[in-house]
């Protein structure tokens, strides 16, 4: 088949859960965006989300910001893309600088904007991502107690984040795993990863949670760095570490944009590529508000049919 529709699924799927869809033997293509901050902003995410809307992705997704406006923003970007487009949206939530009660408060703004999706993350500490984590004092510690609190809030399709690298505070694998199962045992349905660079790291942590009997499915994120300037960004912010021979093809090429975005692209259609051949559960790309990159790599991939699936149940449609 041709990588010119997403999912290779029935229509009638369309608005599964990401874990039905992938409980269903489907895989789950979708797309991350952030809230803008200016009216220009607001126009190219809006042209890069009704791109995408034409290729049915599985859901979009809304990141939460460490403060401030953004998180209002959030709120009613993810909201109006429930009302006004096809797309399922999911809204990215962290326990940051909030309180017990006002989390409830934002979870009951998702719902009533008709959002029932929710990426449960304990985010980071505002400024410093790597300074001292500080709860509030009448806030939550940990990603699993948010899950906790959203699944007593309603009916809500719940993800988590997943470290192929290790999550950066993680002392070690043991308790970076352990700390992982308990929150799909405390009701996540599913995981999308942290951005990596080697499928390597993807395929150990899922051996790792497959040795726990956690079967949660894990979602790949992908990032494609098309520009020598963003790896110190991607290393400082999550921690993921970027293959040297795809730094220095970068470096070689900084002052070529075009060059720069096809040496991107290429290395992530190669990762996502072997990531599906071993029975990834789906993608999720990064398109910091440009599909343009998300979608040539996608574009670029041999997608597997219904058929092909290892565990294709068939489906009205
Ligand atoms: P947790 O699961 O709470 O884990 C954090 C650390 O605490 C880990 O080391 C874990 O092992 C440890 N831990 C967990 N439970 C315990 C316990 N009971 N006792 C001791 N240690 C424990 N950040 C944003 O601000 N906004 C976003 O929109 C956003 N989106 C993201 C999307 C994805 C897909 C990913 C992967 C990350 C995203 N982040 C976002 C970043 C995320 O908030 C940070 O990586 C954060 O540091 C970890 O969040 P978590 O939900 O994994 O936390």
């Amino acid at each position: 088949m041709t990588a010119s529709t997403l999912a290779p699924m029935p229509a009638a799927t369309i608005r599964r859960s990401p874990a039905e869809l992938i409980a269903a033997g489907h895989r789950s293509y979708s797309f991350e965006f952030f809230p803008p901050k200016s009216a220009q902003g607001e126009q190219s995410l809006w042209s890069a989300l009704r791109r995408v809307e034409a290729l049915n992705p599985a859901f979009v997704s809304v990141t939460y910001g460490a403060g401030g406006s953004s998180r209002e923003r959030t709120a009613a970007l993810t909201g109006r893309i429930a009302e006004d487009t096809t797309l399922r949206p999911v809204a990215h939530l962290t326990a940051v600088g909030h309180s017990k009660a006002q989390l409830r408060t934002i979870i009951g703004r998702y719902a009533d904007a008709g959002i029932r999706d929710v990426l449960a993350l304990r985010g980071d500490p505002p400024g410093d991502p790597q300074g001292p984590w500080i709860p509030h004092p009448s806030g939550l510690n940990h990603a699993a107690e948010l899950v906790e609190l959203i699944r007593e809030c309603g009916n809500f399709s719940i993800g988590v984040a997943a470290f192929p690298e290790r999550h950066p505070r993680s002392p070690d694998w043991d308790s970076d795993i352990r700390h992982f199962v308990a929150k799909c045992r405390a009701g996540a349905d599913y995981a999308i990863t942290q951005m990596f660079f080697r499928a390597e790291d993807y395929l150990r942590l899922r051996d790792r949670l497959s040795a726990t009997g956690c079967d949660t499915p894990v979602i790949p994120e992908i990032m494609p760095a098309t520009r020598y300037d963003q790896i110190g960004r991607f290393t400082r912010l999550s921690n993921a570490s970027v293959p040297d021979d795809l730094v220095m093809r970068l470096r070689t090429a900084q002052h070529d944009p075009c060059e720069s975005h096809r040496i991107g692209v290429d290395h992530a259609t190669e990762l996502a590529q072997r990531l599906i051949d071993e029975g990834a559960p789906g993608l999720h790309y990064i398109t910091l508000n440009n599909s343009s990159a998300a979608m040539d790599i996608h574009r670029g991939l041999r997608l597997p049919t219904p058929s092909d699936h290892r565990h294709t149940e068939e489906t009205p449609g």
